[in-house]
């Protein structure tokens, strides 16, 4: 498979829909999971794309154009509940062929009209009550065992809406972590938060058990933040790079990383120097495409569009090569979203 093939596929979806989905939620989302050519890949499910799943294979307007696809099969967790009757699926979901990932605050101070990001649908499965609002740790330490146990997965990733405290949610997480480290000591973990305002938290979240780290600015251009994060936008640059450097020094090289989303209207070299800037202080940089999901405000007010493929295969491509030239890859993560790389295409390069 071609650089160029993944990056439609990243783009442009796929018709119909696998076995491993999500829709709503924190992050990219609304879309499946396949593996390919071996690697994970999230592919957006966009009824009006010229590939098409159909079980087994992908096919492009109807032939099928030799893509290795490894299917994933729904996960034997789906199917237990909590003795208080909360579905495991409602706690955690499996992302690609081994992560588990949960979300453990599903709102968000910032989730309002003039402050929520545009790209953000965290609140939305929560309406549709495919999850629930504060997981707790017990739960999460259940579901985690059956998930290692009964479906093979192999790490965990937990997320964070924000909170209303200094801490920004981090304190809930590392409330989880401890108890899903006491009950899976072998699963490591990536946590997901915004930069605390206290980095003590970051030794907290290391102490707890956290294996990795994710701080995720998204864009590293003030106005194009200011633009798309009203409300993350007023935690100031300064602020994410004191916890990126802190979060390197407790968390180790590599083991830190942020999502930069390519279409954001951040001119493109920019972004690849500010990459270049985070990896060299150890920081992963997961580049990620855009995209327009149903349930935010890019799509339901903006009326935004996927980014142009060839800009997401430029600052893929270079950016991996400098990953590259720092012996630094995303399959060297412990743990999480740089580790799967489900949502990007820099491993599919390289990176
Ligand atoms: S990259 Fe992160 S959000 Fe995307 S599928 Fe993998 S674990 Fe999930």
């Amino acid at each position: 498979m071609t650089a160029s093939t993944r990056v439609d596929l990243a783009l442009l979806g796929i018709r119909g829909t696998p076995p491993v989905n999500r829709t709503g939620g924190a992050g990219p989302t609304d879309d499946g999971h396949l593996l390919v050519d071996g690697l994970h890949a999230a592919i957006p499910r966009n009824p009006d794309s010229p590939f098409v799943f159909d079980g087994d294979r992908v096919l492009y307007d109807g032939m099928d154009v030799g893509l290795d696809i490894g299917v994933i099969g729904r996960p034997r967790f789906y199917d237990r509940s909590t003795d208080d009757g909360v579905g495991y699926e409602q706690i955690a979901k499996l992302h690609g062929r081994n992560v588990l990932a949960t979300t453990v605050l599903q709102t968000c101070i910032r989730y309002t009209e003039d402050q929520r990001c545009r790209f953000c649908s965290i609140e939305e499965s929560l309406r549709t009550g495919s999850t629930v609002a504060v997981k707790k740790p017990e739960h999460l330490a259940e579901v985690a065992r059956a998930a290692v146990d009964l479906d093979g997965v192999t790490n965990m990733v937990m997320t964070t809406g924000t909170s209303a405290g200094k801490d920004r949610g981090a304190r809930h997480l590392a409330r989880c972590v401890r108890a899903v480290k006491a009950a899976v000591p072998e699963l490591p973990i990536q946590v997901q938060c915004e930069p605390p305002a206290d980095l003590a938290t970051l030794t907290e979240l290391r102490d707890a058990g956290a294996d990795a780290i994710g701080i995720h600015v998204e864009s590293l251009d003030d106005e194009v933040r200011r633009r798309w994060m009203p409300g993350k936008s007023t935690v100031p640059m300064t602020e994410y790079w004191a916890a990126w450097r802190e979060a390197v020094r407790v968390f180790g090289r590599n083991q830190v990383s942020t999502y930069l989303l390519v279409g954001l209207g951040e001119d493109p070299d920019e972004m690849i120097a500010g990459a270049k800037e985070l990896a060299d202080a150890g920081v992963y940089p997961f580049i990620v495409p855009f995209r327009p999901h149903q349930g935010t405000l890019a799509v339901e007010v903006d009326r935004a569009s996927a980014p142009d493929p060839a800009v997401v295969e430029k600052v893929t491509r270079e950016v991996a090569v400098h990953l590259q030239l720092l012996t630094m890859s995303g399959g060297d993560q412990r743990a999480g979203c740089a580790a799967c790389g489900a949502c990007s295409i820099l491993q599919s390069v390289g990176g």
